[in-house]
């Protein structure tokens, strides 16, 4: 299976997943269809779904544009069948998907919405606005004992699954974990890997799951600098994984 990075909006990601023998691919996340349709087209691929981690327009916002070139399925979560444009197959967690060649599973993980998916397609996990490359997503419609246990549940996969998320964020991301754990010499290190990276317009994305758990302080509840940061500003916050990854959550979300 070959993977297509392709940059939509302003800091979005879409990927076609494309299974080589037999050129079918399917879209992830498509924010808006001219892009993926101009691809599809210039690779030659037929394109058999498309796959949405859940319902905001910036995922979901190219959906019709491609129904109206390619007669094909969507899939979403199940709760989110009058929010996601043209959805055709309600799915949820453990849910095989089959499409040609390519076969994935479902995973839910709520917290940024109600009706948050990722997709594992081989040890390339697809996961939207959950988990991002050093970050995760603002809490818009769940809560963080929500977000809390979908990070961990993601956390279980293996330490060489591949992140792609939705969105180019690594740089901000990291320059906030920083802030959190100065002496952090691996978050450090890929901070500057990152920064370089983005100083010639490259992507960040994919990374691995190990090094999320290395240096991305939402998956670092554990962590005793960060503990050690987080008390001495706060120093009446709760001390289980919760009330850490909560405070964490609400800094960022003022940074
Ligand atoms: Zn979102
Ligand atoms: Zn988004």
């Amino acid at each position: 299976m070959k993977i297509i990075l392709v940059p939509l909006l302003r800091d979005n990601y879409g990927y076609l997943l494309v299974s080589e023998p037999t050129r079918e691919a399917l879209v992830i996340d498509p924010s808006e269809s001219e892009p993926i349709l101009r691809r599809l087209a210039e690779e030659q691929l037929i394109l058999k779904a498309v796959l949405n981690t859940h319902h905001h327009r910036d995922h979901t916002g190219g959906n019709d544009g491609i129904l109206t070139q390619h007669q094909v399925e969507v899939y979403g979560h199940k709760s989110d069948g009058g929010r996601i444009p043209g959805l055709t197959h309600g799915i949820d967690e453990g849910d095989e998907i089959r499409i040609g060649e390519l076969s994935g599973k479902v995973l839910f993980i709520p917290g940024h919405t109600t009706g948050h998916v990722a997709y594992l397609f081989g040890n390339n996990l697809f996961c939207g606005d959950t988990l991002f490359t050093g970050g995760c997503g603002r809490i818009f419609e769940g809560t963080p004992e929500q977000m809390h246990a979908s990070l961990s549940k993601l956390m279980l996969l293996p330490d060489d699954t591949r992140v792609y998320c939705g969105h180019e964020y690594t740089e901000n991301n990291l320059r906030f974990a920083v802030t959190l754990e100065p002496k952090n010499f691996k978050l450090i290190s890929r901070l500057e890997r990152v920064q370089a990276l983005r100083a010639r317009g490259a992507a960040t994305v994919p990374a691995t799951l190990e090094e999320e758990k290395q240096t991305n302080p939402f998956l670092r509840w554990d962590s005793n600098e960060l503990r050690e940061t987080l008390k001495r500003d706060f120093p009446g916050l709760a001390s289980d994984p919760v009330s850490v990854f909560a405070q964490v959550r609400k800094l960022k979300d003022q940074f």
